[in-house]
């Protein structure tokens, strides 16, 4: 384990924080928001890179050059909800890093704001989560405002899983680990330009979930 000593800046707040020595060099993310996906159109081409909104000023980045931390602030119990069986037995203990912003935990979403109308075909990307390295499952899902979850990603029953993402989205979700430890996800953005030809990205996302309290 290696010690990183990082200053507090404008939104993050990243203090003494041990990190597998595999991530030194990684900016930790404790709090603050984060579009971990940014898909956005750069010359005639995609680009997909991570938008650090707490940093000031924001900044793009490379996906894997953050490691978004779910402290014992995300740690909750599985609902006894039928429609949170997805996350594992009721009652259970799951680390949530939540869709909507809490001020002690990292604000991950996503993000085709960039992409002008007409530069793809139907205006959209496809999104996969291809591969989970880690302790456990990742699930990743929304909730509506009544409490109902809709799932768009989940290790659990097999992957790849895939949506479609239209631009000019703004998303935020839940993201979701059942057991504390290091999480790699391997994820990919394709799509079609309207002008010919594809694009394909495979890039990845650093997660940790850990009982500590930070
Ligand atoms: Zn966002």
């Amino acid at each position: 384990m290696t010690v990183l000593r990082r200053r507090r800046r404008a939104l993050a707040v990243v203090a003494i924080i041990a990190v597998p020595a595999l991530l030194t060099g990684c900016d930790v993310i404790t709090r603050g928001h984060v579009e971990a996906i940014s898909v956005r159109k750069t010359g005639s081409t995609l680009t997909v890179q991570a938008h650090n909104e707490t940093v000031n000023p924001p900044r793009y980045q490379d996906t894997d050059s953050l490691l978004y931390v779910a402290d014992a602030d995300a740690i909750g119990r599985v609902p006894a909800d039928p429609a949170y069986a997805f996350l594992g037995p009721a009652g259970s203990r799951v680390w949530v890093l939540p869709q909507v912003e809490r001020p002690n935990l990292p604000w991950v979403g996503w993000s085709t704001e960039g992409i002008p109308s007409g530069f793809l075909v139907n205006n959209r990307i496809r999104l996969r989560l291809l591969r989970v390295d880690g302790p456990g499952p990742v699930a990743v899902y929304t909730t509506s405002a009544l409490g109902v979850p809709t799932v768009l990603f989940n290790s659990a029953d097999g992957l790849p899983d895939a949506r479609n993402v239209n631009i000019g989205v703004h998303q935020h979700a839940n993201w979701a680990f059942r057991t504390p430890g290091l999480y790699h996800l391997r994820m990919e953005v394709t799509a079609t330009y309207t002008a010919g030809g594809s694009f394909t990205r495979q890039f990845g996302l650093w997660f940790q979930a850990t009982e500590d309290d930070r």
